[in-house]
């Protein structure tokens, strides 16, 4: 199943376009698709039965992110072995964990105001959570999942390294979070565990990985992350970048205005997002 944000309405993606959700099911679930999570269940019931007659079409560029405003969001760093090497960091034993404040996040498709020089990207696999984990065993962590969606981890370099480390912050700017183009259920994957993903700027591709290198995947998360706090329905993880961010090439490269970053997850779909 895929589920959008069309315009602010919660639709369920079909062959023939959006059905709205709020309308085909007579007001049983609203508009807004962050509710959705919290009753998770019994959503993807009525979705897995929707009449696919009621599609509409739609335009990508009315997209908006499928998981607009989380409870939490974690990001984890150095979660694949090229990157932790080309940083120059050891493989950790625990997530190297650090959060981007849910007012950074944006859509699919928006323009993304670059605060200064020194902005990097960073392709992500972003896994939603759909039922409450607490205490999960990593077996049980795709079961807490809702879906999966395309995520950049827009870092801005020189605040991320100020003061000792403001990770958090250096990664919240305005729009650092775009998430799209929408949110696609683990079941619709040959293998949610070894996907392809990558981006591009102005067409030239700068990261080409796959999320089978994760050193902590999707399960595994679950359950580092719930064995310190409870994952709530609606919680974004960013699961971490592959090498090839802007910062370690030689010289180093940043966004600049006018770019276009293509971010993209192998069964999931692409996000653009323009520097301005
Ligand atoms: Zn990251």
């Amino acid at each position: 199943m895929r589920l959008a944000n069309v315009g602010g309405r919660a639709a369920v993606l079909v062959e023939a376009g959006a059905i709205d959700v709020e309308r085909a099911s007579g007001g049983r679930f609203g508009p807004d698709v962050q509710a959705l999570y919290d009753d998770w269940v019994a959503f993807r019931g009525f979705a897995d039965g929707v009449d696919p007659s009621l599609a509409e079409p739609f335009e990508e560029g009315s997209l908006d992110s499928p998981v607009p405003s989380p409870r939490q969001v974690f990001a984890i760093g150095l979660n694949y072995r090229a990157h932790a090497e080309e940083s120059g960091m050891a493989v950790p034993e625990v997530p190297a964990t650090f959060t981007k404040f849910p007012a950074s996040l944006t859509g699919p498709f928006a323009e993304v105001e670059l605060p200064n020089e020194t902005v990097d990207w960073e392709v992500e696999l972003v896994a939603v959570i759909g039922t409450r984990a607490d205490r999960a065993a990593a077996a049980d962590g795709w079961s807490h999942v809702a879906g999966l969606a395309v995520g950049q981890d827009l870092s801005e370099r020189t605040l991320q390294f100020a003061a000792g480390a403001q990770f958090s912050l250096g990664k919240s700017y305005r729009g650092f979070g775009p998430i799209g183009p929408w949110l696609v259920t683990p079941d619709e994957l040959d293998d949610p565990d070894d996907l392809a993903l990558g981006c591009s700027i102005d067409g030239e591709t700068v990261q080409d990985s796959r999320t089978s290198d994760l050193i902590f995947d999707v399960p595994n998360l679950v359950a580092e992350l719930s064995a310190v706090l409870p994952l709530l329905p609606g919680d974004v993880i960013f699961t971490g970048t592959p090498a090839g961010v802007g910062a370690m090439a030689k010289p180093p490269r940043f966004l600049q205005p006018g770019e276009v970053l293509e971010t993209w997850v192998e069964g999931i779909g692409r996000i653009r997002n323009r520097m301005t």
